[in-house]
């Protein structure tokens, strides 16, 4: 993702109605603040916002909030948003270092992780949204009936994440591929804008489905 500066960004989040600035308040209040019971599904690292869009678009029975580090380009998917007026989508500007400040236990139904960055150096693997640190935070957030997925174009990342699943006695790897989109896993996929640019180029996209296993 490109990250330009774009003047005026933090100011136009502040003023949406669509993105919280102090999400710890709804912390076990999200049902409420939509209105409904209908799940909660939270992708991390949206960028642009147009693969939650589109699934909010799609799934009017499932409440959706995209969670972003950068303004300049959450401010794109807002843009959308203030257009469209979706009322199961809104936005948190944040980093998922601080998740479970914002969900309660069991608040989300499933998290969606898509072409997250990298972090290819050794001693920067805690940062990797697929850490071992990061799923024990999904896990606290997590309805136990729910699941994470997870998109990436690139191997490296995805190796380092299967291994991690494999590895996490409270994680249950239920499905994965290396060819998403010459697979059955494809059927029902929508594509994120990332996913879009590196299929074009031919580029096969890996993902796999998590489970929390409360057994151990
Ligand atoms: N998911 C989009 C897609 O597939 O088109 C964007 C992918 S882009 C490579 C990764 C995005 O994740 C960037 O917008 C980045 O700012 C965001 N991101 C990375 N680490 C994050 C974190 N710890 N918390 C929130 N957002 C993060």
């Amino acid at each position: 993702m490109r990250l330009r500066n774009v003047p005026g960004a933090r100011e136009a989040i502040a003023a949406s109605m669509y993105c919280y600035e102090t999400p710890e308040d709804k912390k076990g209040l999200w049902h409420t603040q939509f209105g409904n019971n209908n799940p909660i599904h939270i992708e991390i690292g949206m960028g642009k916002g147009r693969f939650i869009t589109e699934l909010a678009l799609k799934n009017p029975q499932i409440n959706y909030i995209g969670i972003e580090k950068y303004s300049s380009v959450l401010l794109r998917a807002l843009e959308k948003q203030e257009d469209l007026q979706l009322q199961n989508l809104c936005f948190i500007r944040m980093d998922a270092e601080d998740i479970c400040r914002v969900f309660a236990p069991c608040e989300v139904a499933r998290i969606y992780l898509n072409f997250s960055d990298p972090w290819p150096k050794d001693r920067h693997a805690k940062r990797r949204l697929t850490s071992m640190q990061f799923l024990a935070r999904y896990k606290q957030i997590l309805h136990p009936a729910g699941c994470l997925e997870f998109k990436t174009d690139n191997t490296d990342l995805f190796r380092f994440s299967l291994e991690t699943a494999q590895a996490a006695p409270d994680w249950d790897l239920t499905a994965w591929t290396d060819d998403l989109h010459n697979d059955p896993m494809n059927e029902g996929n929508v594509m994120t804008e990332y996913e879009e640019r590196f299929s074009s180029m031919g580029t096969p996209i890996h993902k796999m489905i998590l489970k929390p296993n409360w057994k151990n």
